[in-house]
């Protein structure tokens, strides 16, 4: 057994569905025991287990805290982040689809698979759910990467056959081969999970969602990963190509809503919509950075929370200007402000960890500090820069030292990972 000492906090169920104050454990001196890659204890160090076990003390100013958990993001764009000008449709034209292009060559593939696990780690996200592009060998590349790393990843390739450059388009029956190749080899190996991805539906034809569809039937607890609802003219464009009433009954047609379907934005979904995800069990990835940047809309974020919607937070990389969960955090937080909702530090840190396990149906094995769940977690520097200590040092409560690191942390604050009880 090894066990770690120093300042704990982990969310340990919803603040949205009850007391904010009763959601969350926090020890000023605390412990989190390991055995393997299980934890098996937290709780105020007196309490620690006694005897011979490897004791690491990471001190007073050290925070130990549950992974972040990115719920959408591309490993493509990494190097495309802060692209300007353009709203969604245009500047996938103009950035996206010329940047993803490039992944046809492996050595490319392989050069910013590492750059974008180095990235995800140094900011402290240790789970993720990524989209590809939609070659196969750059997939590959991805989840070798991340299997490397011991990360606990979800990728998936993307699917597109209409509404793109032609490098970037594919046969519907190629899609599926090699998707399903992809799913064989990599779904459910170690810590590994694979995810049907097609890109979105303005770039998919009936009969690329209907592959889609078809893979999810034939491997049910493989995950769905799409977009839907960013952009106003997006949904005009998706009412022009498809018959179906509305943008999520496209995807619910082939049978790709589900409690594994994980939809980034959800930006502008209707009534109708938001009931017909929670009855399907969907899942929505807010991703604020990007919803921002992009001049794509406020999410609505109580409104589909009351629908019965289970949202995580994303970054969308590269939409999204950041791979750093905090700053992703303090984007939620000031959509919110501006339609008049103060979230709590709870509620925004719940977001970035457990609510986002939630999201991708991996709460059992990730997201907080607690007996029986994988030994994920972080070690922050409250001390990591002279500004971040002094506004540490003079919190009044853990909600107020968490909304300091909400608001200023970065990577410098990351000090350790530790992912199923390995350091990372
Ligand atoms: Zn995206």
């Amino acid at each position: 057994m090894k066990v770690f000492r120093g300042r704990v906090f982990s969310p340990v169920s919803d603040p949205f569905a009850g007391d904010p104050l009763k959601s969350f454990v926090y020890h000023d001196d605390g412990f989190v025991a390991v055995e393997g890659a299980e934890i098996v204890g937290v709780g105020p160090f007196r309490e620690a287990p006694r005897g011979s076990f490897a004791l690491t003390q990471f001190g007073p100013h050290a925070l130990i805290a549950p992974g972040f958990i990115d719920t959408h993001l591309h490993a493509p764009q990494l190097e495309m982040i802060g692209s300007y000008g353009g709203h969604l449709l245009e500047w996938l034209n103009r950035y996206t689809f010329p940047t993803e292009a490039k992944f046809r060559d492996p050595g490319h593939a392989g050069m910013i698979a590492r750059a974008f696990f180095d990235e995800l780690l140094r900011n402290g996200t240790l789970c993720a759910l990524i989209f590809s592009t939609i070659h196969a060998e750059a997939t590959d590349i991805f989840f070798a990467e991340a299997e490397r790393r011991g990360f606990r990843a979800i990728i998936g390739k993307t699917m597109m056959d209409r509404n793109a450059p032609p490098e970037l388009l594919e046969d519907p029956k190629d899609s599926y081969e090699q998707s399903r190749a992809l799913l064989t080899k990599w779904h459910k190996r170690g810590l590994l999970r694979y995810a049907i991805t097609p890109r979105f539906a303005p770039t998919s034809t009936p009969e690329l969602l209907e592959a889609a569809g078809q893979l999810k039937r034939e491997f049910p607890d493989a995950y769905v990963h799409t977009h839907i609802s960013e952009n106003k003219n997006e949904i005009t464009w998706v009412q022009q190509l498809f018959a179906e009433a509305e943008y999520a009954d496209v995807y619910d047609r082939y049978g790709l809503l589900g409690e594994r379907s994980v939809l980034a934005h959800g930006v502008w979904l209707t009534e109708e919509e938001l009931d017909l995800l929670a009855r399907r069990g969907a899942r929505i990835a807010h991703c604020p950075n990007s919803n921002l940047f992009l001049g794509s809309g406020l999410f609505p974020l109580h409104h589909v929370l009351e629908a019965g919607v289970i949202v995580g937070l994303g970054t969308d990389i590269g939409a999204g200007t950041t791979p750093s969960m905090f700053t992703t955090m303090s984007d939620a937080y000031k959509v919110q402000q501006v339609q008049g909702v103060s979230l709590s530090p709870f509620h925004l840190w719940y977001l970035a960890t457990l609510g986002g396990a939630k999201a991708l149906s991996l709460d059992a094995e990730t997201g907080s500090l607690q007996p029986g769940k994988s030994a994920d977690f972080l070690v922050l520097d409250l001390q990591a820069t002279p500004l971040i200590a002094m506004r540490s040092e003079r919190a009044t409560s853990v909600e107020d030292l968490l909304a300091g690191l909400i608001f200023m942390a970065d990577d410098r604050v990351v000090r350790g990972r530790f992912i199923a009880g390995r350091e990372v």
